[in-house]
């Protein structure tokens, strides 16, 4: 049984800070790591592996050449063959654009049972990649996936909700995105890490071989752009004590809050 992972190399958005003069975001030295979400998705398909000594997981990412680092980690993990979807095709890509080369790749490596994403990515933030690959390729889609086991051929998840959850079984092949609670992603081995860093570990596609829509790819085949990107202002709200009786205070309290429409 083949799982591919789709795997993205981000910034680590808890080390960028903001520049308190220019009120800009600092991304020198920000390092990059694999986006969190993905790392629990890759964590599965590697328990499966361990549970099903026919399972193969193959690692795929669109991104720059330095792109490889994080498919390499995802190697050192477990993981058994790694691809990097990397061409200038690709830059500028949005949500669709993205999906549109996944969903390329995917097809090129043909034969899979589940296909794995992090529920979202915590710097474009969507949530729409995942599901997007779905309909690209026809498939049945089980998002926020926090349970999962494999029986008699078919997937069954438990799916998390606001305030509780679903149980949903789906044949196989099957789209699944991954949320935290499924798992604790394990630390790649001292073994592991000398190997991934042999040559010719992490296969490089183009488009052309992908056989993608050109015109559906990057940022001339985006359905959106971004005009513009900004800092948020800081706030600069001040403090307010309520003094007195503790009844009236709360009564008080609750007037202001109605005020903003916060309860
Ligand atoms: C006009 C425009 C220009 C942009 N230009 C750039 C740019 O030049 N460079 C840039 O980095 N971003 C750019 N972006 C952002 C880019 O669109 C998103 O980062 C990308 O589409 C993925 O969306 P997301 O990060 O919200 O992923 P989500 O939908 O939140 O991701 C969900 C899951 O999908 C999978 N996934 C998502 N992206 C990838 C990937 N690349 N490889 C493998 N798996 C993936 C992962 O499993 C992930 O957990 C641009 C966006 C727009 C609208």
């Amino acid at each position: 049984m083949n799982i591919i992972v789709c795997l993205k190399q981000v910034p680590d958005t808890n080390e960028v800070k903001i520049d308190p003069v220019r009120g800009t975001l600092i991304r020198e030295g920000v390092p990059s790591i694999i986006n969190p979400d993905d790392r629990n998705a890759l964590e599965e398909a590697l328990r499966l592996k361990d549970e099903h000594k026919d399972v193969k997981v193959t690692v795929l990412s669109m991104g720059p050449p330095q792109a490889d680092v994080a498919l390499r980690e995802a190697l050192a993990m477990g993981a058994d063959e790694a691809v990097l979807l990397s061409d200038r095709a690709f830059a500028g890509s949005d949500t669709w654009a993205t999906s549109t080369a996944l969903a390329a790749g995917i097809k090129k490596i043909e034969d899979y049972s589940i296909i794995f994403c992090g529920r979202q990515a915590i710097d474009g933030d969507t949530a729409q990649v995942g599901p997007q690959i779905a309909e690209h390729l026809n498939l049945p889609q089980i998002t926020y996936v926090e349970e999962l086991k494999i029986e008699d051929n078919k997937v069954i998840a438990k799916r998390a909700l606001e305030d509780g959850h679903f149980v949903i079984e789906s044949n196989m092949p099957v789209l699944l995105t991954a949320i935290k609670e499924l798992n604790e992603p394990r630390y790649p081995s001292i073994k592991g890490i000398y190997d991934a860093h042999r040559d010719n570990k992490v296969k490089i596609w183009s488009a052309k071989d992908v056989d993608a829509d050109f015109s559906n790819l990057g940022l001339d085949g985006s359905p959106t752009q971004v005009n513009k990107s900004f800092t948020p202002p800081g706030r600069s709200g001040v403090g307010e004590i309520l003094q007195g009786n503790p009844k009236e205070s709360v009564r008080e309290l609750i007037v202001k809050l109605r005020e903003k429409h916060l309860i």
